[in-house]
């Protein structure tokens, strides 16, 4: 039997409705029940995402998943009051006495569809932010982990009313009727090519739309960093999640000269940084497998140099063709291409060449490089001397530009776009209204 999402839509509707402006006190008790189901069934969550991956680090689950949420919330219950403040707008001169201000509103109904990658934590923090201005929300998680999603089933009506917060379960024929929802706004995080069918099915009802995509993340390595110090970064950034992550480093370009000493100082923090038999992830199905092996014996098949420590652990391709799958599409995998370029110009022309990505990792201290990099390329992030850690950083919007997505979210940013910045005037009481409607004087125009 399919299931009506129209019926479950309305309940929300009529919902958003009634309460078009939930008090701080209400958005922090939802932000808090989101945080109790969260910790209270760590291990629940812990044991179904391990069983959708096969296996999955239990350090990773608790840190990428759980611990991100949490903080999210945290964050979001402790700044709220300051968020919902109206912010005063300042007035033109001869518009005086009047007053501005800028009032956020709710939106009213955000429908998320979220990714296998962080199961938790990828359903969840859209919704962090779409209750903390005041929003209900539909959720629909990903099919390819069915035990996480099954879990959110369960979990969500022990906490929220249908109205507050309501989870689908489906696959793809669901996933795309519930983008056909006239929702006041849709957050969807996954690839760019169901992207953009989502964004097609959303604009028929003129909801905006968050798209949170991927592509491929560049690490630039600078000759004035410290090798194993840049090394070591990058493989805790493809390491983590084995690669599946969205802002994973996809590739590496570094100075030619430095590329042996490069691949020797990312062998070595591969070997310091391995895990140990059970704290391993494997990729989420045997298709995501095969594919990471395809590319691995593709380039081989083409003679490309290749350090494989094992099934679990970054292998590194050295300068692979340019029409090889693994250099073509998003590697989401442990896959590692290490590109040789002459100089960091010609790393900055390579990635300018490119789509722009969601995240652009680059290893350098020189303050002249940094300016320029900041000026010359377009990413949804720009990260000096790390990986990842920009996305636990909740004062920054997260999100991509381009190819990588639309809007950002987290913290403030993520409470701005799932509000409606309402523009508010306020006409003083004693209005010199000889001055502002006709007969116009003379001097008005000369204004
Ligand atoms: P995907 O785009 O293949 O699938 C996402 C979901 O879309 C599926 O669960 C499916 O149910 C649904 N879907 C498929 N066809 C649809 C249609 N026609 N209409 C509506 N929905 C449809 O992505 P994925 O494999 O789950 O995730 C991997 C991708 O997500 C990678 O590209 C990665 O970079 C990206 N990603 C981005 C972020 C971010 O924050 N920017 C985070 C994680 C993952």
């Amino acid at each position: 039997m399919t299931r009506d999402l129209t019926g479950d839509f309305q309940t929300q509707r009529q919902a958003a409705d009634q309460q078009p402006y939930p008090i701080l006190k209400i958005r922090r008790d939802r932000l808090a029940r989101l945080a109790r189901m969260t910790k209270h069934h760590q291990l629940d969550i812990i044991r179904a995402i391990q069983t959708d991956f096969g296996q999955r680090s239990d350090v990773e689950i608790r840190i990428a998943e759980i611990s991100a949420v949490l903080h999210a919330i945290r964050y979001a219950r402790r700044h709220l009051w300051r968020w919902m403040r109206p912010g005063m707008a300042s007035m033109p001169l001869r518009l005086l006495p009047a007053r501005a201000r800028i009032a956020p509103q709710p939106l009213g109904v955000i429908g998320v569809m979220s990714p296998w990658n962080y199961p938790w934590s990828l359903a969840l923090m859209p919704i962090v932010d779409a209750f903390a201005a005041g929003n209900v929300a539909m959720l629909k998680p990903s099919e390819h982990t069915a035990n996480t999603s099954a879990l959110l089933k369960r979990l969500v009506p022990q906490y929220f009313t249908p109205e507050e917060l309501c989870v689908v379960e489906g696959g793809v024929e669901m996933a795309r009727r519930f983008s056909e929802l006239p929702f006041d706004h849709l957050v969807f995080t996954g690839s760019g090519a169901v992207g953009r069918q989502v964004a097609q099915a959303a604009a028929r009802n003129l909801t905006p739309t968050t798209l949170e995509l991927g592509g491929k993340s560049p690490a630039m390595v600078a000759s004035d960093v410290d090798l194993d110090q840049a090394a070591a970064a990058i493989i805790f950034g493809k390491g983590m999640n084995a690669g599946q992550t969205c802002i994973a480093p996809d590739y590496v370009l570094v100075e030619s000269r430095h590329l042996s000493a490069l691949v020797t100082a990312l062998s070595n923090a591969i070997v310091q940084q391995r895990p140990n038999d059970h704290a391993v992830t494997h990729a989420i199905n045997t298709t995501h497998q095969d594919r990471l092996d395809h590319m691995l014996q593709e380039a081989r098949d083409h003679g490309c140099r290749i350090i494989d420590h094992g099934a679990h652990a970054p292998a590194l391709i050295i300068d692979p063709h340019q029409e090889l799958q693994v250099m073509r599409e998003e590697i989401f995998g442990r896959c590692l291409p290490i590109i040789g370029v002459s100089d960091m110009a010609a790393a900055v022309s390579y990635v300018n060449a490119r789509p722009h990505p969601l995240a652009l990792y680059a290893f350098t201290h020189d303050k002249g490089l940094q300016q320029q990099l900041l000026r010359t390329t377009h990413s949804g992030a720009l990260v000096f001397n790390a990986t990842l850690l920009h996305h636990a950083v909740p004062s920054l919007p997260f999100g991509g530009v381009g190819e990588s997505g639309m809007g950002a979210y987290h913290g403030r940013h993520g409470f701005e776009r799932f509000s409606h910045l309402r523009g508010v005037f306020y006409q003083a009481k004693r209005t010199p209204s000889h001055m502002l409607y006709p007969p116009y004087r003379r001097w008005l125009m000369k204004l």
